[in-house]
This record gives C-alpha cells, structure tokens and sequence, in this order.
C-alpha cells in the first residue's frame, strides 16, 4: 500500500513525488518511458541536444524557484538568459517590455503602437473592473481597430510564441498572466473592487520592466533539472509500466492496473494527458467532454550544429518570417557543442495538419532567406517533433484544474492550470495539487 501513486514521470510527475515524499509519503511513480518525459537532453555528433529549446521563466521567485528552495538537496545552475529580439528579414529589434520602448518599437508603424498600448491598458482596467477575459481572443481584441498586416503578423508571432495558437484562438488572458506574476498585491483592501495597489504595481511595471530578467537556461541541457529532482527524491520509480487502469471503489480511487500488475494507493495522480484520462477510468459525461476540448500542439524543432557563429549576442530571437524562436543554446553552455561549433535551436509551431517533410523544407527555406550562406557552415541537422504544452491555452476551453469528479485521483501537468507556459506552468500545477491535497 502506497501513500501515492504517480503515473507519469516528466517534470510535473516527478515534482509532485518530490514534495509528497518529502512530506513523509510512501510514492511509487509509474512511467510507461523514459524518466524525464519531454525533458530530455541527448548526445549527437559532439552535440547535448535538448528535447526542444527551453528557456525556464519566472525564476525569481515563480513557483519552480518556490520549489526548488524548499524541496532540492541539489539545484539546477540557470544561465541569464539575455535580451530577446525581434527579427524581420536582416533587421533585429529589441523586444519592447515597457511603454518607452514600446513606443520607439520602429518594426510597427506608429499609429499600430498608439492603438496596441491604448488596448493593452484599457485590458487592465476592465480587467481590475472584473471583466473576465478568458473567453476573448487576441484576434478578437484588434480586429476592428485598423491594424496593419505587418503589426497582426507580430502580434501573430507573439501568440504562436506565448499559447501555441494563433490569435483567433489565443485568449487575451495569457497576456494578462505575464504582468499578474510577482504583483504584490496580497491583503490590500479593495476600493469598489479595484486594488489600487495592484493596479498601480502593474503601471509601473509597464514603465519600467526592463527586460526578462528572470529568465534562464539549465547549464548541462534540460535533463539537469529531472536529474537534480531525482537525486533529491526518495521515491519508488518504475520504467516500462503503463497504467491501463485506474482501480476504483465507491467512486474513490484506490489503485493502479499496469500491464504486469496492481498497485493500491491511497491516492493517484496522473500527470499524462489530462484528454486521455477518459481511456484508463471512467469519468462522468460532461467531464470527459471538456477534457476531449483540451488541444494540443506539435513544434517541430530544427536544431543546427554551425561551423561559426551566426548568433553572437546572450538571448534569443523570435522571427516573424518564418515564424519561430531561436535559441543558441551554445552561446549559455559551450560545452552543449564541440568547440569552435554554434549550437542553435529553431522552433516552428506545426500546423494542425501538416506534411512533414514539406514544413521541414519550409523551415529551411525560411532559414537560407534570412542567412542565404547558412548552409555552407551547417556541420549537423537534427529534427524534432513534440508537443510542448499539453494544452495550449485556447479561448472556450477550461482547463481541469487537480481535482477530478473521482475521490482521490488527482491531475496535475501543463493541461490542469492557465498560468505562464512549460516547465513553470508545469510546477504551478504542482503548488497547486499540494494546496488542493492540504
Ligand atoms: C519544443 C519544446 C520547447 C519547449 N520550450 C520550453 C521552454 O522554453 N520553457 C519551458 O519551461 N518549457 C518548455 N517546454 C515544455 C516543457 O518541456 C514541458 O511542458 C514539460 O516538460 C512537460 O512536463 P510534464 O511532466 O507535464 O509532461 P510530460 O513530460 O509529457 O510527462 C508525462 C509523462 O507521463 C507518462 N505517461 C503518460 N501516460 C502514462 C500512463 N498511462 N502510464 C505510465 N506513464 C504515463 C509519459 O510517458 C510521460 O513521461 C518545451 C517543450 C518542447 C517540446
């Protein structure tokens, strides 16, 4: 009998044994792969690739710092993550994070910015108003203030980059979220609703923010980070095991069937896609209809071993032709390439439906029209299709939260919260389980 069975073991898995067998739980994790889930870092060639690009947000004190502080005998080591930058064609901005420079931002006419920066803080009195945005898209914010194409193409980027979706689908709120985190505006009594203070901190950080100053990459390739919670865990893991089944008895659970046996629990959590939970128990009808809802997207990353150096600056760029995120993870850990190589991760968001080798060639293609002599210093190719969220934070889908209509079966992972992205949505989710559990 455990205390806790946890199916799955990727970061929100592992996180979630961690704090439960600190807490002096009995936990068994259970994983029908490799121990790390999407957070893998591998050799090729002379090179450490990860599974995608990964840059981790919020660690000033977000909820994976929280974590990290309270629960890991041995850290992670985070490399400043630099500036990001905006690319159209051979020209290269600097992302705009506050008002002033927002409004020099030359890649957007002027009239864009005006009417961008008028939306934006009229969204935050609605929102201090109450207003819930979750259910508006970006598309839907703009669409009738006359914006031009090359401004829609950014804002475009910018949603494909912070949901996954483009902004018919993306919600405003995922926007919101970004200046939410770090408000200090716990225990100030409202006025008529509005919390004068929040409404204030986040002026400010509109004038002020300087850039994403709390964002980082994991020395060593993002497998650092699953080792570091493995070394600090006490914690039963089995690889190879895929729970079939999740045991039950007066609509409580109470176990796990894999395909070689039962497991009893007193509790289960799932970290695997919250849409699939349906297919290992039974849930009720209209539940399982809004888990279906959940959408996940497919990246495919195109990784490029360089003979010089194409990216010389600390940070990544985001391009809006073609659409993607470069990341030259080299330029934080030499030691990810052999020396004198760049290594660099570029990042597109897979239409729903696509033919593969076409979006590799257009991924190329888009590559040699931004640097036409690239393909003369290209040392190593490696491709990658994976799903980074696994729910991309849409407009009219809600997402799970930890709690399920089963008594003590639980949910945690990047499709259970709306909050931030990735690695930090993922230990959100966890933070929130142990409220949930308390
Ligand atoms: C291209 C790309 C770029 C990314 N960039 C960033 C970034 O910049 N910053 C960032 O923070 N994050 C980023 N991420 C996202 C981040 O890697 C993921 O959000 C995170 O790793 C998800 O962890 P998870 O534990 O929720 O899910 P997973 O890693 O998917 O883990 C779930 C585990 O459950 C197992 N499982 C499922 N069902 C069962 C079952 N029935 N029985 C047993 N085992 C089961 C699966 O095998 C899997 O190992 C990126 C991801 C990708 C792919």
């Amino acid at each position: 009998m455990y205390d806790a069975i946890v199916i799955g073991a990727g970061v929100s898995g592992l996180l979630s044994a961690l704090v439960l067998s600190k807490n002096g739980k009995k936990v068994l994790i259970l994983e029908k792969e490799k121990v790390g889930g999407i957070c893998q870092s591998y050799k090729l060639n002379g090179y450490t690739i990860d599974n995608g690009p990964h840059i981790i947000t919020r660690l000033e004190n977000g909820p994976l710092r929280k974590l990290i502080e309270e629960y890991f005998d041995i850290s992670p080591e985070f490399i400043y993550h630099g500036e990001y930058y905006v690319r159209d064609g051979d020209k290269v901005y600097s992302f705009p994070w506050n008002l002033k420079s927002f409004s020099t931002f030359s890649l957007l006419p002027k009239k864009d910015r005006a009417v961008l920066l008028h939306a934006l803080i009229s969204m935050y009195g609605r929102r201090l108003l109450g207003e819930d945005f979750s259910g508006v898209s970006v598309h839907g914010l703009l669409k009738n203030r006359n914006l031009s194409e090359k401004t829609m193409s950014f804002v475009d980027t910018l949603c494909y980059f912070m949901t996954g979706v483009d902004s018919k689908k993306a919600s405003v709120a995922r926007f919101l979220d970004s200046l939410d985190y770090k408000s200090k505006s716990k225990g100030v009594i409202s006025v008529y609703g509005i919390d004068p203070q929040a409404y204030l901190s986040k002026i400010i950080k509109l004038l002020t923010k300087k850039g994403a100053e709390d964002q980082g990459y994991p020395k060593g390739g993002i497998r650092t980070i699953i080792n570091c919670i493995v070394q600090s865990l006490n914690a039963e893991i089995k690889t190879g095991e895929e729970v079939k089944e999740i045991l039950t008895e007066n609509n409580t659970a109470i176990g796990v069937k894999t395909q070689k046996r039962e497991y009893k629990g007193k509790m289960v959590i799932y970290s695997g896609y919250a849409s699939e939970l349906p297919n290992i128990v039974e849930v009720p009808e209209d539940y399982e209809r809004e888990l279906r809802k959940l959408e996940k997207v497919y990246t495919l990353t195109l990784w490029l071993g360089l003979n010089k150096k194409y990216f010389d600056k600390m940070g990544s760029e985001i391009w809006i032709d073609p659409k993607c995120w470069v990341v030259p993870v080299s330029n934080y850990d030499p030691d990810l390439a052999p020396e004198g190589k760049q290594l660099v991760g570029f990042g597109f968001v897979l239409p729903k439906e696509y033919n593969l080798e076409e979006e590799k060639k257009k991924a190329l293609d888009g590559i040699k029209r931004i640097f036409p002599e690239i393909e003369e210093d290209i040392d190593f190719i490696h491709w990658q299709v994976l799903v980074p969220e696994k729910a991309a934070w849409c407009i009219n889908q809600k997402m799970p939260g930890n709690l399920t209509p089963i008594k003590n079966l639980y949910l945690v992972g990047t499709d259970t919260t709306e909050k931030s992205m990735g690695i930090t949505r993922a230990s959100y989710s966890v933070l929130n389980l142990m409220e949930v559990i308390r």
